[in-house]
């Protein structure tokens, strides 16, 4: 099923023929949205519950078409998976990543970035090599990697290895949307990840949905019995907020501290911030 969102893009599934002509436009768009600079970073601020303070933040990607304005990257990375394009994102991503860090930490404010990664940036053999130069002057303890569990199980054994050597070199590794995956906690065992980030569904369903509220609570026992840290996503009340902090959550993202941002705008939202 073909639908048009807001941007004019057509989401479409991999079968239909009668994208093949959108599609080819679309890529040869997303090559010149490089070349004439057109992505843009935005970060997203994540709180540490314990301390109140700004623990990391997420990278996450816009496009800023001449026509269409500020595409969302539903719009356009589903379709960069599937084309192999996202490569390319993801590479313009740790370099931005890279800059803002080191931008960031010029002006005293050194703090995590999490780059989230695709299935086919974990086939990528050259992947480790390759995040290891884009990181440039940023150490590798200061980049987390976001990988959702399906991009995991699509082909665990090659992603099991390309992420014990991004682990090797001192990349910190985040399991996505965890929850929303065909899990397998076999493989978690064997996976050297350092964090879990709860999708979004369950914390923002937590508070009228018991269930999404036990399976919250449940996750970050998991998580902490096996060592790692544990992330909320969409955290947008100050009731969630208080929950999690009860729960013994790590940390937490979400509107209710601040929507993503320019990275450009981060460093002065840092410095204004004060916990609510
Ligand atoms: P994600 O990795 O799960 O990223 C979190 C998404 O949740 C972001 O959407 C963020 O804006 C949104 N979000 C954060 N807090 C809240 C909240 O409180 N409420 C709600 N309703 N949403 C919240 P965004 O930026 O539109 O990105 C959507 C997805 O697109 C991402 O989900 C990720 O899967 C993908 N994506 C974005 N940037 C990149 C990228 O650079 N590379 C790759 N491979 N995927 C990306
Ligand atoms: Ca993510
Ligand atoms: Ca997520
Ligand atoms: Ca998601």
């Amino acid at each position: 099923a073909a639908k048009r969102s807001q941007s004019g893009f057509q989401i479409y599934a991999p079968s239909m023929d009668a994208a093949s002509q959108e599609s080819l436009s679309l890529i040869s768009e997303l090559r010149q949205a490089i070349e004439n600079h057109e992505l843009r970073l935005y970060l997203q601020p994540k709180v540490d519950l314990a301390t109140q303070r700004i623990g990391g933040a997420e990278a996450l990607v816009r496009w800023q078409h001449p026509v269409r304005g500020l595409v969302p990257p539903m719009d356009f990375i589903p379709f960069a998976e599937q084309t192999g394009f996202i490569r390319q994102i993801t590479s313009w991503m740790l370099r931005a990543s890279a800059e803002a860090w080191l931008s960031l930490h010029r002006q005293g404010l050194a703090l995590p970035i999490s780059v989230n990664l695709s299935t086919r940036d974990l086939m990528d053999q050259d992947l480790p090599i390759k995040i290891a130069d884009l990181a440039g002057g940023v150490p590798p303890s200061a980049l987390c990697l976001e990988i959702t569990e399906s991009a995991i199980m699509d082909d665990p054994q090659r992603a099991l290895q390309t992420l014990e050597q991004l682990h090797a070199l001192g990349f910190k590794l985040s399991i996505d949307d965890f929850g929303t995956g065909y899990s397998s906690l076999a493989y978690l065992k064997q996976l050297s990840v350092d964090e879990l980030k709860i999708d979004r569904s369950f914390v923002m369903g937590m508070e009228k949905d018991l269930d999404d509220a036990k399976i919250v609570r449940s996750t970050i026992e998991l998580a902490h019995n096996l060592g790692l840290r544990v992330v909320a996503e969409g955290l947008e009340t100050g009731k969630a907020w208080t929950l999690l902090e009860m729960l013994g959550c790590d940390q937490a993202q979400g509107y209710f501290l601040a929507r993503p941002m320019p990275s450009d705008q981060f460093g002065a939202w840092l410095r204004d911030w004060e916990p609510p």
